[in-house]
């Protein structure tokens, strides 16, 4: 497979299903298919790589050598990530929503955020059970962070991926 798969855009508000309240928030990107033409042809599952964010002027994390408003500054994290088909249109469009590996302070509505994306963790599944489901979450956080440990995923060693998340 042609990896890494790159997107970006904003930051969005998503299908407000509570996934905050279970302790897993997601960022929702907006699907541009134009601009990331082979979203429409991988298979729908979980995904892991690096989430690189434009943290808003006046957040509490935005780093302080960033003099706000100022120009962009880009904080790299871990992130796992679900790419799926949103329900409000039919199951026709994709959806992206980045559980970022990082604990924030505030929320990032609006930011900018850039995606590199390096690997397939599992395909979607129907959950009969909301414990089941986070129990399969928290899995996959796991499988992602322990799979960019690995020499080569680790952020300094994904050729222009790198420059691409700064
Ligand atoms: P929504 O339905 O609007 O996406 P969520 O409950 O999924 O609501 O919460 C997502 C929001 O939480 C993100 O847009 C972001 O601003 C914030 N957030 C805080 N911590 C994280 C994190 N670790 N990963 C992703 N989003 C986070
Ligand atoms: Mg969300």
């Amino acid at each position: 497979a042609p990896y890494p798969y790159k997107m970006e855009g904003k930051v969005i508000s998503g299908f407000g299903r509570g996934s905050k309240e279970l302790g897993i928030p997601t960022a929702n990107l907006p699907v541009d298919s134009a601009l990331t033409p082979w979203i429409s042809s991988i298979p729908s599952g979980v995904y892991f790589g690096y989430a690189s964010l434009n943290l808003p002027a006046g957040h509490p994390q935005r780093p302080a050598s960033s003099s706000s408003p100022g120009p962009a500054s880009f904080s790299v994290y871990p992130m796992v990530m679900s790419i799926g088909y949103n329900p409000f249109y039919k199951n026709t469009v994709r959806s992206a929503e980045v559980h970022v590996l990082h604990g924030f302070t505030a929320d990032f509505y609006d930011a900018h955020m850039r995606l590199l994306i390096l690997g397939f963790i599992r395909e979607e599944k129907d959950y009969k059970s909301l414990e089941a489901l986070i129990d399969d979450i928290n899995f996959d956080c796991e499988v992602a962070k322990s799979s960019l440990a690995r020499q080569a995923w680790k952020a300094e060693s994904v050729g222009d991926g790198a420059e691409w998340l700064l």
